[in-house]
């Protein structure tokens, strides 16, 4: 019998939002360890350390590809058999390691111990090991830790845990003024253009959080509005709002309209007038739109079927069907923050069949029936389903490649419209 728990259906302001139901099964998803690939692009002052196994070696370099331009920043502390036996002091060896590369590093600021699997199943106890390590070295460098293991967390959760652990540590904000914090990593490029367009409406004090140096974290306190980015941060989110800093509902910036309204919510608790949001966003509005339409021919009436992943789903299943046309047939998340996604699922038909967490084979029973054009999924199952004659888009992808934002909506678009003409000019 399938382990599938309906949930109660929730009605908002007389809109129907659709039904989400969650499943407990095997799942396909990566573990958080990934997020280390783009963290230590945003971050460039701080370092990665994993305490894990070759595994987890592996599952990052394979992920980051060969970094051959410049020193790698990050790297693994290996576990091997004879401290999973206990036979070894592991706190005595981590130690080691972080002094080693302390000093051939001195460029590092913020280290990053990062648990897994195996350090959890020896349970090394990281945040005391940090501890340790700041009193050793703390004039020089901010040792954090979080876990990215594979037991805790999943794909971008990892990020979300890196972030919450950094929250606790950011500067007192020492004015009442207002403040704008963007939440959530982005591409620099999609960073300057937001900058560029909240201080055109007039939003001069604004900053992005994670930043690009470790020395210029924001401060955060009462009079901090935050705009996520990202839709997988909740326990950042929960820990920015225990430092007093209030949370802008609102879409996430993905495509013309997604980005629109994210902007709007910000714009309207800015008190920026509507003539002056509305003389701002219409240029690259209307390029979005633009670019937008020429995808919209292929991919307005297609069906579109999600496979559980990044988190990115949802909003990404409001674009696809609000902007471009496209049927949803069935969204997985591996979960769903009911609050920070209230104003995507309204926007989502509510007889589109949306599923928290994974049984796998029962996701892949109900793919096959419903046929779709397209299939959103993990680097696992696209291969056998690509052999099974679907088309897929793999998901990682989409949280490697800048997509947010009026710039990036025809980016975005392409990223789907290109695996339907692939596979058009294949067959043809
Ligand atoms: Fe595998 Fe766990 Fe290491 Fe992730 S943290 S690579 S799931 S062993």
């Amino acid at each position: 019998m399938s382990p599938v728990i309906p949930i109660r259906q929730e009605k908002t302001s007389g809109c129907q939002t659709p039904e989400v139901v969650q499943e407990r099964g095997q799942r396909e998803v990566f573990c958080g360890l990934t997020g280390i690939i783009w963290l230590h692009r945003k971050i460039q002052d701080a370092f990665f350390l994993v305490v894990g196994s070759r595994t987890c070696a592996h599952l990052i370099q394979s992920a980051a590809g060969v970094m051959i331009f410049a020193e790698p920043r990050f790297g693994t502390a290996i576990i091997d058999e004879r401290d999973l036996a206990g036979l070894a002091d592991a706190n005595e060896e981590l130690d080691r390691v972080v002094t080693e590369l302390l000093e051939r590093r001195p460029d590092i600021k913020m280290l990053f111990l990062v648990g897994s699997c195996p350090s959890e199943v020896i349970k090394l106890d990281l945040s005391r090991a940090a501890y340790r390590l700041n009193t050793q070295f703390g004039s020089s460098v901010n040792v954090l830790n979080y876990s990215g293991s594979g037991i805790e967390t999943t794909f971008t959760q990892g990020e979300d845990a890196c972030l919450a652990a950094i929250v606790p540590t950011l500067p007192a904000k020492n004015n009442k003024g207002k403040k704008l914090l963007v939440v959530g990593t982005l591409a620099d490029v999609v960073e300057d253009q937001f900058r560029n367009l909240f201080n055109k409406m007039g939003i001069i004090d604004v900053d992005f959080f994670p930043p690009r140096r470790s020395t210029e974290m924001p401060s955060v306190g009462p009079g901090t509005e935050f705009l996520l980015a990202q839709p997988f941060l909740a326990d950042t989110a929960r820990e920015l709002e225990a430092l007093g800093a209030k949370h802008l509902p609102a879409p996430f910036p993905l495509g013309a309209m997604g980005t629109s309204a994210w902007l709007e919510q910000a714009a309207k608790s800015f008190g920026v007038s509507e003539k002056t949001f509305e003389a701002t966003i219409e240029a690259p509005k209307k390029r979005a739109l633009h670019a937008l339409a020429k995808h919209r021919v292929e991919l307005n009436g297609k069906k579109i079927f999600f496979f559980p992943d990044s988190q990115l789903e949802i909003p990404l299943a409001r674009f696809l069907h609000t902007e471009l046309g496209m049927h949803l047939s069935e969204v997985g998340t591996p979960y769903l923050h009911r609050r920070h996604l209230e104003a995507e699922l309204l926007q989502i038909p509510a007889s589109t069949r949306i599923v928290e967490g994974q049984d796998v084979d029962e996701q892949l029973d109900r793919c096959r029936a419903d046929a779709p054009d397209l299939v959103v999924c993990g680097l696992g199952l696209a291969n056998p389903l690509e052999a099974e004659g679907f088309t897929t888009k793999w998901a990682i992808e989409l949280v490697f490649t800048p997509i947010q934002g009026f710039e990036q909506a025809g980016d975005l678009a392409g990223l789907f419209s290109r695996p339907l003409i692939r596979r058009l000019k294949l067959v043809a």
